[in-house]
């Protein structure tokens, strides 16, 4: 009888709090009708069913109240390109949750390609310096820098259909999440890491080696120029090109699928 009361208001507050937070999440939802523009432009969006589709929107939702996207100078960007970046941000991590985004908060959008100073080595071990032309970046416990000219809706058909900028920077940054950039993001408890790392050190160096030889490896060449990378754009062929990827490389395409916790390709 003593503790009832106590229990009771207890239990009162904590649903209050409850409801109070799903009333100011659904208030900060994205709207529907810029959402469904969004899916409606994007086809990558458009593979998921109508249940992760609306799961997708809750996270976006949710990414855009966690993240701040800034543009450079006097380019502002606007709602409609923060909800493009943010539903495609949130495909990867759709079964994995927003924590997995955590550690940084800033995403930098220039209207086109921009220079950054790059340092380079060569094959033979030199190490060059100079600017480089790039659409994106993720920075190691810093921000992800987006060109809006290179994730434009209005501009897919002029990009290979495996190409997704926006997924690529932020594999990145899972990536970066047990430490550097090396196409070895934190395994799940169920997932072998030998197998991983066999599965993607075998084809990064099969795929290397047949581009040396002069071979076409049907693949984005991009993808051999470090793990990193490799991981990268693997990624964006799993959620741009996820048949071509299962059917080429099943292993590949199995590891991803038991990280991602998502099974594209059906
Ligand atoms: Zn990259």
């Amino acid at each position: 009888m003593y503790h009832f009361i106590p229990d009771m208001l207890r239990r009162l507050w904590q649903g209050y709090r409850r409801w109070r937070l799903a009333r100011l999440l659904r208030a900060r939802r994205i709207p529907a009708q810029l959402w469904c523009q969004v899916v409606g432009e994007l086809p990558l969006l458009q593979a998921y069913a109508r249940g992760d589709r609306h799961r997708l929107r809750v996270l976006a939702s949710r990414f855009l109240q966690d993240k701040l996207i800034t543009g450079v100078a006097d380019f502002e960007p606007s709602t409609y390109m923060r909800v493009v970046i943010a539903a495609q941000a949130c495909v990867p991590i759709l079964n994995l949750g927003l924590d997995y985004y955590q550690g940084w908060r800033e995403i930098i959008l220039y209207p086109d390609s921009f220079v950054v100073q790059a340092h380079w080595q060569d094959e033979f071990g030199v190490v060059h310096e100079g600017e480089e032309g790039r659409s994106g970046e993720a920075w190691e416990q810093g921000p992800i820098l987006l060109a809006w000219d290179a994730i434009a809706p209005d501009r897919v058909a002029a990009r290979p259909a495996y190409m997704n900028l926006v997924i690529h920077e932020f594999a990145h940054k899972l990536d970066l999440l047990n430490g550097v950039a090396d196409g070895y993001p934190p395994l799940h408890r169920a997932m072998n890491s030998h197998d991983w790392s066999e599965v993607f050190a075998n084809l990064f160096n099969q795929l290397s080696n047949e581009l040396n030889a002069g071979h076409d490896v049907q693949l984005d060449p991009y993808a051999c120029t470090n793990p990193a990378e490799f991981f990268a754009v693997l990624s964006e062929y799993f959620f741009m090109a996820p048949g071509l990827l299962a059917s080429r490389y099943p292993t590949l395409y199995w590891q991803l699928a038991h990280f991602y916790q998502q099974t594209p390709a059906g």
